[in-house]
């Protein structure tokens, strides 16, 4: 599982400047809730060969009230989810009185916690940091998020002492692993219930945190599936009032964990700005995907037309998955949806022969030459297979990082055109000899 990294401390000492720094997610999760001042953020980084997540959790002063309060909440379930809370302060503000409050807060709460002195630049390193011991909280780091300074190495001490994932040694739950997400109340206990039925159901409780998922192994037609709960159907014995029904950091997990994305949209509420971001976090993590507009009961015709319009428009960036109108709640498509993910399963893991991959290329050349650069062409050799869920293509050639990025998109197209590929992402990436 990937380790959950929390940013935690007052407004402006450079939380923003550093996750921004950290992950490379092409487009930040962000939670609104209503009313707030500052939203979470949520994205996904790599330090070396470590990926971890990353929770902006805005800023908080350990004495808020009243919509503040509301706020502070929110960061305060985003810390009781993380692995590690790096703490944030400022070399340029000092120790502040709100330092003190938040420190006292992340002690309660016994989290493994480093507290990162930011804004070190102009200062005199040793200078800057000696107040901060004061906090008694353990390993400290000074760091420029502006220019980078000192931010790598940290992120690499601190990984490093990340303790080992506990050993799973009970057997591991079979078939397909779907995981079945979407925002709160779109339906996704319904659904899980529903898909379960009257199945015999294995629940697979993992020793973990609270904020993990449950996996739920049963059999359809003899056919082993596993479903990642996020929705709290088969809750955790050891679930704490604390931890919200619904949760990203559970979400995200998910999805990173699953084979195939069951993303539940609520027909009725129409595709709103949240669903789009879940979907781009899906594609990100280039897993499978298959879209259920569910609650399509209920609908009238001209809600329904209406609601079709909006996907055209709106989702035109995911064609390639699989759209299906259901309503868990009456049973009405359901069993529909596995043909689908079957489907995208198979498109996402099956084997690619290296002949074929490169008979595939050498067409596409042929339709269309890549271009010239600086006078001299592009040469495309040869594909091989490099990774599945998602089907990742290699591509070796010459000057390859000079190839455009409408060239990509066309390869991609052909690739999927070719592979018959259905409800995945595809990547097409490049190894050169020059
Ligand atoms: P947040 O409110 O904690 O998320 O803080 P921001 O990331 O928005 O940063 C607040 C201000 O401090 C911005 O103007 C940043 O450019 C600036 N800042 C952040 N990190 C550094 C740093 O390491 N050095 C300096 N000099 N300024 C910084
Ligand atoms: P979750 O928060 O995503 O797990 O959503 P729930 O499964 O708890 O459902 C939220 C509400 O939507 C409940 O009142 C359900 O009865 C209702 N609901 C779920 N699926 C459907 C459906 O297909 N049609 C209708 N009309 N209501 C549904």
């Amino acid at each position: 599982m990937i380790p959950v990294i929390a940013l935690v401390g007052r407004p402006n000492v450079g939380k923003s400047t550093m996750f921004n720094r950290l992950t490379r997610t092409r487009d930040a999760i962000v939670a609104n809730h209503a009313g707030l001042t500052r939203d979470r953020k949520y994205g996904e980084g790599r330090v070396g060969d470590h990926r971890f997540m990353l929770i902006d959790t805005g800023g908080i002063s350990g004495e808020e009230e009243g919509i503040d309060s509301e706020m502070a909440n929110q960061s305060l379930q985003a810390m009781d989810e993380a692995d590690i809370v790096l703490f944030m302060v400022s070399a340029r503000d000092g120790l502040l009185a709100a330092d003190h409050l938040i420190a006292k807060q992340l002690r309660q709460r016994g989290k493994r916690v480093y507290l990162v002195v930011n804004k070190i630049d102009g200062h005199d390193p040793d200078m800057a940091l000696a107040p901060f011991f004061e906090l008694g909280l353990g390993e400290v780091f000074a760091t420029t998020a502006t220019h980078g300074r000192g931010v790598t190495s940290m992120m690499e001490e601190v990984l490093e002492q990340l303790p080992a994932p506990e050993p799973i040694t009970e057997a591991q739950p079979k078939g397909i692993k779907m995981a079945i997400v979407g925002r709160p109340n779109v339906g996704k206990s319904t659904l899980v219930n529903r898909m379960l039925g009257e199945e015999r159901v294995i629940v697979y409780d993992h020793p973990g945190t609270t904020r993990d998922s449950v996996y739920i192994q049963y059999e359809r037609f003899d056919k082993p599936y596993t479903i990642i709960d996020t929705a709290g159907v088969r809750r955790r014995k050891n679930v704490s009032a604390t931890v919200e029904k619904f949760s990203i950091v559970k979400t995200l997990q998910a999805i990173d964990d699953a084979n195939v994305v069951i993303l539940v949209i609520d027909a009725q509420e129409g595709i709103v700005e949240q669903d789009l971001h879940l979907m781009g976090t899906v594609i990100d993590a280039g897993r499978a995907l298959v879209i259920a507009l569910n609650k399509w009961d209920g609908l009238d015709e001209a809600h329904k037309k209406f609601v079709k319009n909006e996907l055209d428009r709106r989702l035109r960036f995911v064609d390639f998955a699989n759209t299906h109108f259901i309503s868990a709640l009456h049973g009405t498509g359901v069993g529909n949806l596995y043909k689908s993910v079957e489907e995208a399963y198979h498109s996402a893991t099956d084997k690619l022969s290296t002949s074929f991959l490169t008979q595939v290329l050498q067409d596409a050349i042929s339709e269309h030459q890549p271009p010239m650069i600086n006078g001299r062409r592009i040469k495309l050799r040869y594909a091989h297979a490099g990774g599945s869920n998602p089907p990742i293509i290699v591509i070796h050639g010459n000057q390859t990082a000079k190839v455009p990025a409408h060239y990509v998109r066309y390869l991609e197209k052909t690739y999927r055109r070719a592979l018959n590929l259905r409800g995945t992402p595809v990547r097409v990436v490049f190894k050169s000899s020059d």
